[in-house]
This record gives C-alpha cells, structure tokens and sequence, in this order.
C-alpha cells in the first residue's frame, strides 16, 4: 500500500515537478517467521530492529495525524496521512492503511482498514474498525495539495487540476461472507491475532495498550 503511494508521487510528478519540500522515504520492516530449534519448535515472528524513536502516527481511531513538536516527525506524520489519502483514491475507497507507527524511516505493526460493505473485515483482524474516521477527520495538507490528490473522494466539492481515473477495487471479495480467491484458507481473525508468538526484538517502547475507551482528543497527548 505504501509502494501504491510513491507510483502515484512517480506519476504526477511528471506534471507537476518536484516539490520545494522534502518527500519522505519511508516503507516497512521486513519481517519473518523463525523457529527455534528446540524441542517445541517454539516459532517467533521477528522483524527488523527500528532505531530511535518509536512513534505512532495516526491511531486507527482517527484520521488526524499527531502533531509533533519536532519538525522531522511532524513533516512524516503528515506524509502518512497523505499516504492515506491516495490510497483511498486508488482503492476506489476499498481500503487504507492506519495506525502508522515507528521510526522516521521504518514502520511496523499497520492496520488495513477496509471498507465494511466488503464484508472483508475478518481478514485484517479486530483493528479493522473506524472505516470512516479518514473521510471524517481528513485534512488535506502540503501534499495532498502538491499532488493533487482528488479531494472529491471526501466530499469535497473544491475542485483539482488533474484527472484521474478512479481505479478498480482492488480488494472485491466474490459474494457475502467469502473471502477473495488466495485468502480463503485463512481461519477468521487470525491476521492480527497469530499464534506465533510476538517477537522478542521489539523495543522496549513497543508494546500493547489497551485505547478502546481513550477519546479522539486523547489519543495522542
Ligand atoms: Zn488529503
């Protein structure tokens, strides 16, 4: 979903040129499955060791990014959040990526939310909720207005300069309750909820907290 982004930045920028402002290079960590060869085989999901500072972005409960005293984080957290205005445009609203979280470089650990009228939702796991917090909360920034994304997709009736044809969904599940083709082995919920265990290489600023009854407001103070 992230390459989705920068082939857009690719594109556009055949027609618009490059911005006075830095773009950010950021993707996930890679990630793999290692299993110990102990008399259990105990298995462990491990991934790439995230340097610095580890931050969340932008909660799964809200389509605003945090704001950050420091100028580095800042200028990424509005970046994700034009990442996930394009990838609702060239989803045709079938899906976006929250919960961005990480260093100023790698990120790990996203949520795929999805649209509830796929019927997809088990797929991404208990996360996949709030679809309409991006179109609700939304504000188009530096680089949603560079690259002209379509602000349309929201609503919106302030027109763009660039056309763009609305792509295919591309996640389409083939009736209720199915899965798409490839997807269909996978047991319901088990996305999010593997059985390997976590791993152990992830910081010590890296852990689960329970934000179901924190506000919008609260999320990121
Ligand atoms: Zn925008």
């Amino acid at each position: 979903m992230i390459d989705i982004v920068y082939k857009y930045i690719a594109v556009q920028e055949k027609t618009v040129g490059k911005p006075a402002f830095q773009v950010p290079e950021m993707q996930f960590v890679r990630a793999g499955l290692a299993i110990c060869q102990n008399d259990t085989k105990d298995p462990y999901l491990v991934e790439e060791w995230i340097d610095g500072r580890f931050v969340k972005y932008i909660h799964n409960r809200s389509g605003r990014p945090r704001q950050f005293d420091d100028a580095k984080y800042d200028l990424q957290a509005r970046f994700l959040s034009f990442c996930q205005h394009v990838q609702f445009v060239k989803t045709d609203k079938a899906a976006y990526v929250s919960d961005f979280q990480g260093g100023l470089e790698l990120l790990t650990d996203p949520q795929i939310i999805s649209d509830p009228e796929l019927n997809i939702n088990a797929i991404f796991g208990d996360g996949n909720i709030n679809y309409g917090a991006l179109a609700k909360d939304h504000e188009c920034n530096e680089f949603c207005d560079f690259y002209h994304v379509p602000k349309e997709i929201f609503g919106s009736k302030e027109p763009f300069k660039t056309t763009i044809p609305p792509a295919p969904r591309s996640i389409t599940p083939t009736g209720k309750d199915e899965l798409p083709p490839g997807l269909d082995l996978l047991p319901k919920k088990s996305v999010h909820n593997p059985t390997a265990k976590v791993s152990k290489m992830q910081g010590p600023s890296h852990c689960t907290i329970d934000l179901t009854t924190v506000d919008d407001d609260d999320l990121y103070t």
